[in-house]
């Protein structure tokens, strides 16, 4: 048994975010972090190796700094690291992003009792599908928004957060689950798990050690690939400061409606 995690690097957004002048983000100028609700998909599947010893496989796509990342998901508990990494992948919209890793994780192979693991939406692209685009590549049963998993042979149990409640679901491996943060709380790298990093096996996959694989053609990775093009992207204007009207009487009841009707919303 084993659990492909599915992490993405993304800007971290806590500190300060630089925009260039044309509204992209300046990725260059800010510090990065492994996407939030993938070190709680990360730390769902660590459990279940202290579990059962199944082994653990990180895998992203991204440029080759990534691989720092993927050493801080080994010094955590994973047992090895797979950087899809190459040109032709470079502009992959997230259609092309499930195919690129899709493909990636058919490589490594899923077997009849493995799960794969996903958060469930960056916090840079913010668009919550790749995970289910990956399943449906894959052809395997998919549950989103996970908030608490079992799994007693091949039979996984996941409670799934709703709006306003739960519902519990049951299906059988191989699957894919996307994970939120009320999963769990992920663990720190260990100084010992610092070392072991160095140990464990990193690989990268180019294109070349990809294309066999049909999901990959090049007219369905990379920016031509990619049947979404953003058209512009900018920082909305700020806000003005308001205005406050206090009291609840007759004459500030008047000014209120004078000025809704000034602006014709009223
Ligand atoms: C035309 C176009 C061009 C783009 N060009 C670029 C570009 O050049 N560079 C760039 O950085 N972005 C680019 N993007 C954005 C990029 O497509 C998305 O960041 C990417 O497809 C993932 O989508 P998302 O961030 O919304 O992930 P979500 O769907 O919100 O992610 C859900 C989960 O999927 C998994 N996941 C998502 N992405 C990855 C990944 N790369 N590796 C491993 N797991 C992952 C994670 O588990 C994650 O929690 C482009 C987008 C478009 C539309």
């Amino acid at each position: 048994m084993k659990i492909i995690v599915s992490i993405k690097q993304v800007p971290d957004t806590s500190g300060k975010v630089a925009v260039n002048p044309d509204g992209t983000l300046n990725r260059a100028s800010m510090q990065t972090i492994t996407n939030p609700d993938d070190m709680n998909a990360l730390e769902a599947a660590l459990k279940m190796k202290d579990a059962t010893g199944c082994k653990v496989i990180v895998v992203t796509m991204g440029p080759p700094p990534a691989a720092g990342m993927l050493r801080e998901a080994l010094a955590m508990g994973a047992d090895e690291a797979i950087l899809v990494s190459a040109r032709e992948f470079g502009g992959s919209d997230t259609y092309a992003t499930s195919q690129i890793l899709a493909a990636a994780i058919n490589k490594v192979g899923v077997e009849a009792d493995d799960v794969v693991m996903c958060g469930r939406q960056a916090i840079d692209g913010d668009t919550a599908q790749v995970g289910p685009q990956i399943a449906e590549k894959l052809h395997l049963p998919q549950i989103t928004y996970a908030a608490d998993i079992t799994k007693e042979g091949n039979t996984v149990t996941v409670k799934r957060m709703l709006e306003d409640g739960y519902m519990t679901i049951k299906t059988q491996t191989p699957c894919l689950i996307t994970c939120i943060k009320e999963l769990n709380e992920p663990r720190y790298m260990s100084v010992s798990g610092v070392f072991e990093a160095y140990g464990k096996p990193l690989t990268t996959y180019d294109y070349e050690a990809l294309k066999d694989d049909p999901l990959i053609d090049a007219t369905t990775i990379g920016l031509k690939g990619s049947p979404t093009n953003i058209f512009k992207s900018f920082t909305p204007p700020q806000k003005g400061a308001g205005m406050m009207l206090e009291g609840a009487d007759k004459a500030t009841c008047e000014k209120l409606a004078g000025i809704l009707a000034a602006k014709h919303i009223i």
